[in-house]
């Protein structure tokens, strides 16, 4: 029977699910079993779209269907707790399995947290992540350093320090540091990334410390729940999965690569911060940078941390409208209401429509209040340094008092 704390090796007995899963299928066989037993109404997962470089959220309700979802998708940036909380009512109707990464773990916690997401109703698959790439700068990296035609790769992963393609005709790897040292590579968030292992979620599943023998393929999971552990246990009974301990020789490379990962991150940050400089250079540099901004609000769109029915940046008396760029305060605003509880997800960065690195400045004012504060957004359910206020009653409150100041900000 396993238990919370149990790190295991595990596979899918499913001889199709086998071969298609990145790494032995677990992932794959175990949200089949939670959707054939009843214990998830639906899994919300990622598929392949128009090409490789296209991942796509799936929301699937037929187990049969569940294999054409099996294997990760690295150039796909997508970010799911908010379709949650948009499309599936934050999950307070429905029982829904879903895989996640790092960002995606922390992104729910923060959703959580301000009661915008049921977490009782998921059983979250947490997915180890070294990184992933956008999709057009991929796109690029592949014909431009690898010299090969993006539309003919068929597969793409990381596997040890490298980025590996498939293609018509071959394959080619290039070290992940080479490519980013010549500005290719992961995403800078994914480079400055210190959330490896999504121990938030229910498992923590990936291939670092699987020490097989190379023919055999299976994932390490670390069972972080007891509803992680529940599910292992009973797919393991019904026969959807087979498992095993993992071996000490395998925890203590997991255990080394994560460590070196985190040291990893920890020199990008150092890097990418003192690109903005500090004091009045920082506050010119993002200037510069946001005086590009054409208000096409996806930053706020789809930042997790952002759900407001009623955005300040939309109130004409602190953003004048009809003006592009916006005034400063547009940015101010967002820096203000969100900078404590930032998940690095990279997002507004990702989806700006002019490229200006959102994502760099926020990331950077919420290191400093973590150092002020001590407070790690995602990283548990504790509450965000501004705490919870209900939006919905508190405008009423507002508008039955005529008062104009919240209150109760740290409501318990
Ligand atoms: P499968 O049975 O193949 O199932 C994988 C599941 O993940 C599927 O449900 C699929 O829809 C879902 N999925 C695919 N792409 C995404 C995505 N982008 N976002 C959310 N869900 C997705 N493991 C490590 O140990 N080290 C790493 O550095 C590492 N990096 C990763 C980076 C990314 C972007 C992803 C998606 C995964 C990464 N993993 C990493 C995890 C690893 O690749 C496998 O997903 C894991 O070992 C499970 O293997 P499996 O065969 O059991 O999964
Ligand atoms: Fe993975 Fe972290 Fe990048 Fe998210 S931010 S995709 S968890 S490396
Ligand atoms: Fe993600 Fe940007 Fe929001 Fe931070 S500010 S949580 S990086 S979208
Ligand atoms: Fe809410 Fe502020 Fe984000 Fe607007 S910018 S959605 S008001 S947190
Ligand atoms: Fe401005 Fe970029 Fe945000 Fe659009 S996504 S509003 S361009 S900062």
């Amino acid at each position: 029977m396993a238990a919370k704390g149990d790190l295991i090796y595990a596979s899918a007995l499913n001889a199709d699910i086998l071969a298609k899963g990145e790494c032995g299928g677990a992932v794959t066989a175990l949200l089949k079993y939670a959707l054939e037993s009843r214990l998830a109404d639906g899994v919300l997962t990622v598929e392949k779209g128009v090409d490789l470089y296209d991942a796509k959220p799936v929301y699937i309700t037929d187990p049969a269907l569940l294999i054409n979802s099996a294997g990760s998708l690295h150039c796909g940036t997508l970010l799911i707790p908010k379709l949650i909380k948009k499309y599936f009512n934050g999950a307070r109707d429905l029982k829904i399995a879903v895989t996640l990464k790092g960002c995606d773990a922390k992104a729910m916690y923060e959703l959580a947290k301000r009661e915008q997401i049921n977490l009782d109703n998921l059983i979250m698959i947490g997915l180890n992540c070294g990184g992933s790439l956008s999709p057009v700068p991929a796109r690029n990296m592949i014909s431009k350093k690898y010299g090969i035609d993006p539309d003919c790769v068929f597969k793409e992963e990381f596997d040890k320090g490298k980025f590996i393609i498939e293609y018509d005709g071959g394959e080619k790897g290039i070290s992940v540091n080479e490519l980013e040292e010549e500005g290719y590579g992961r995403r800078l968030n994914c480079q400055r990334c210190m959330t490896k292992i999504p121990r938030q979620c229910d498992l923590a599943c990936g291939n670092w410390g699987f020490v097989g023998d190379g023919s055999k393929k299976a994932t390490f999971i670390e069972i972080c729940s007891e509803k992680g552990a529940n599910l292992v246990t009973k797919a393991e009974s019904a026969g959807a999965i087979c498992v095993s301990d993992a071996p000490e020789s395998g925890i203590a490379v997991r255990s080394k690569i994560e460590k070196s990962m985190l040291l990893l991150a920890g020199k990008a940050r150092e890097k990418q911060f003192a690109m903005l400089g500090s004091g009045k250079e920082r506050l010119n540099f993002i200037l510069e940078e946001t005086s590009m901004c054409i208000k096409c609000y996806q930053c706020i769109e789809k930042c997790p941390v952002c759900y407001c029915v009623e955005c300040s940046t939309k109130k004409p008396y602190f953003v004048p409208p009809g003006r592009i760029p916006p005034p400063f305060m547009f940015h101010l605003i967002r820096y203000s209401h969100i900078a404590d509880s930032c998940i690095n997800c990279g997002q507004c960065e990702e989806l700006c429509a002019m490229d200006i690195p959102n994502s760099l400045f926020m990331h950077a004012i919420q290191v400093e209040m973590e150092e002020m504060f001590g407070y790690v957004p995602g990283e548990d359910l504790g509450l965000p340094v501004l705490a919870l206020v209900e939006e919905s009653q508190e405008r009423k409150r507002l508008l039955d008092t005529g008062c104009d100041q919240i209150f109760d900000i740290f409501k318990n």
